[in-house]
């Protein structure tokens, strides 16, 4: 066993792991940063970005198959091929990490690669080697593709996000379990590639989470995509001998591929929890406001439970820097998170939905509009489902949460969440200008729907 006395270790190199272990790197400390796979994260290898240049790629289509309602009339074939090797070539490098490594070096961090697990407050071991830690230790340790317990499963080479990342050749049909955003995003880029794809949901709608108005648009536009989109199913059992068998309600379903978009499993079982006081088997660590989950420890990312987004990870890796270079704040505030859920229409939406303002018994008001119904939106003609929602506190007379569907609804939602971050008065977003004729303007019209 060899022992480094460093400043700061940081277990994990998910987006915002990577990013403090850098910052405080040239902030003058000494940090080692230690992960298992690749430097980066879920997100640039197995999660937004390629699946975002599938969206991208898949939209494409679907825009150009929209020019027969619009435009005169385009013959569209579709390749998979071409979005497998941009992912491949673009934005994985073939799943190597070299550059990111050597980013991380520049910046004058250490890196190991290697399994870190804690041994005490402020000790990391990795392998025969033990970091001491005088400033203290950050983990990162994101998540894990969560698999349910359906019989037969666990046998079968279905796909995670990980396996579909890496698929070079589009399936006849594809059996997707999980409704949520995951699930929803990869199963409308493979239909609009043309894959017969079935959606299967154990609640009762999709995007279970967000307004239920989301889900009834998305629904929609699933429908007239062609996805067969099961709720309040139960999967009995799945079976594979070439093709994948199911058993749904007591009926069969064959695909030839299936894709597990179920949710996700911290990785905290195995990090050595146990030797600084903390629960191995909780489902999300606890921080306090700079980010410290116990003495010289912090925690940012996944396995907080503020958000499983690479834009948290990154805001509370700034946050986490702050505390640790003995800063003053701001601290964190999770008022104003945003989620987007890259369908088409895109579901953009921050802070609270309805129900959740209710349940916390505040004074609900809220404010629809159709984006169909909007000048934008007969404009736009095809692909221009949507729909605009505003949730205030009466009380205070601001907004707490919006949810922006349609084109572009991630970034219309950017107006909504100033508004909710800045606590801006509805009366003052009232009197404001909005351009004629935008999507975004559909936040006027229910902003005066404001019950
Ligand atoms: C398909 C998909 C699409 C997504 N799309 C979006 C999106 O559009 N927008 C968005 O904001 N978010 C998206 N996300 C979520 C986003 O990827 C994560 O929120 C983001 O990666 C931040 O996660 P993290 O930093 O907590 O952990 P991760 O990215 O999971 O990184 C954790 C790292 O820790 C390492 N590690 C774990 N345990 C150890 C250990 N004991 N020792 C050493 N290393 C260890 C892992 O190898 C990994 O590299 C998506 C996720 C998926 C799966």
């Amino acid at each position: 066993m060899t022992t480094h006395e460093v400043d700061v270790v940081v277990v994990g190199l998910g987006p915002g792991g990577e990013a403090l272990a850098a910052t405080l790197a040239r902030s003058g400390l000494s940090v080692v940063g230690v992960d298992r796979r690749l430097v980066g994260g879920e997100c640039p290898y197995y999660g937004c970005i390629p699946s975002k240049m599938m969206i991208r790629a898949a939209d494409s289509l679907a825009e150009a198959r929209r020019v027969d309602d619009l435009a005169g009339h385009a013959d569209v074939s579709a390749a998979w091929g071409t979005v497998a090797t941009r992912i491949r070539d673009e934005a994985t490098d073939d799943w190597d990490d070299k550059v990111a490594v050597e980013r991380l070096e520049a910046a004058g961090a250490r890196f190991v690669r290697g399994h870190g697990r804690l041994v005490g407050e402020g000790r990391v071991r990795v392998d025969d080697d033990e970091y001491v830690a005088a400033r203290g230790v950050v983990l990162n340790t994101g998540t894990e593709p969560g698999v349910p317990p359906i019989d037969g499963l666990a046998d079968t080479p279905y796909w995670t996000n990980r396996e579909v990342m890496r698929v070079t050749e589009a399936p006849e049909s594809l059996a997707v379990i999980g409704g949520g955003a995951i699930g929803l995003e990869l199963a409308q880029a493979f239909r609009r590639f043309g894959v017969r794809v079935t959606v299967l949901e154990g609640a009762d709608r999709i995007l279970a989470l967000e307004e239920p108005e989301s889900s009834e648009v998305v629904r929609g536009a699933f429908a007239r995509d062609g996805i067969d989109v099961r709720t309040g199913v139960k999967i009995e059992r799945v079976s594979h001998d070439g093709g994948f068998h199911l058993v749904v309600d007591g009926a069969d379903l064959d695909a030839d591929a299936l894709l597990v978009a179920a949710g996700r499993r911290p990785n905290l079982a195995d990090i050595g929890l146990e030797t600084v006081g903390l629960d191995p088997s909780a489902r999300s660590l606890d921080p306090d406001e700079q980010m410290r989950v116990g003495d010289r420890l912090w925690a940012i990312g996944d396995i907080t439970g503020k958000g499983a987004f690479t834009h948290v990870s990154m805001y509370q890796n700034a946050v986490a820097a702050r505390s640790l270079l003995g800063e003053d704040g701001p601290w964190a505030d999770y008022r104003s998170v945003s989620r987007v859920t890259f369908t088409d229409p895109e579901v953009g939406a921050v802070g609270l939905t309805e129900s959740q303002a209710r349940d916390r018994g505040l004074d609900v008001g809220t404010g629809l509009a159709k984006l169909e119904e909007s000048s934008r939106g007969f404009i736009h003609k095809a692909g221009n489902e949507g729909v605009i929602k505003l949730v205030a506190d009466r009380g205070r007379g601001v907004l707490v949460g919006g949810t922006a569907v349609g084109p572009s609804g991630g970034e219309v939602l950017g107006l909504i969440a100033a508004a909710v971050h800045g606590e801006i008065p509805v009366a003052s977003l009232r009197t404001m200008h909005f351009a004629y004729p935008t999507f975004h303007r559909a936040i006027e019209t229910a902003l005066a729907d404001l019950g």
